[in-house]
């Protein structure tokens, strides 16, 4: 991810990114429409990440640059990231006994290993 899109991550402390395969498309995607936009509107501030990672089972991304309609698509990512299983990127729901999280039925109980907790 930081390979492919340098000019948001370069800066970014983001080994949080790595813990949650199943939203790697959606930020893949995210990060596709915000580059998109960028480039057509050079006036815009750059958006560069400073940290993603989940809070309370939602995705979070946080960033500094853009503008409203960058803000705009990251909240819509982040609304999506509630319905999408985090460990494999299937239809999931937000639940979980000990922890929030979003999982599908496989995942309901799989817990992340020693390094992503
Ligand atoms: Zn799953």
């Amino acid at each position: 991810m930081r390979d492919r899109y340098p000019e948001f991550f370069s800066s970014a402390p983001l080994r949080d990114i790595a813990c949650l395969p199943g939203w790697l498309d959606l930020i893949d995607e995210l990060c596709g429409t915000l580059k998109t936009y960028l480039k057509a509107h050079p006036e815009v501030p750059q958006v560069r990440a400073r940290q993603v990672k989940e809070k309370f089972g939602e995705l979070r991304f946080y960033y500094s640059g853009g503008d409203a309609v960058c803000r705009e698509l990251v909240a819509r990512a982040e609304e999506r990231s509630m319905s999408i299983c985090e460990v494999c990127g299937q239809a999931g729901t937000l639940g979980g006994e000990h922890w929030l999280s979003v999982r599908c039925l496989d995942h309901f109980n799989w817990s992340p290993s020693g390094d992503c907790a």
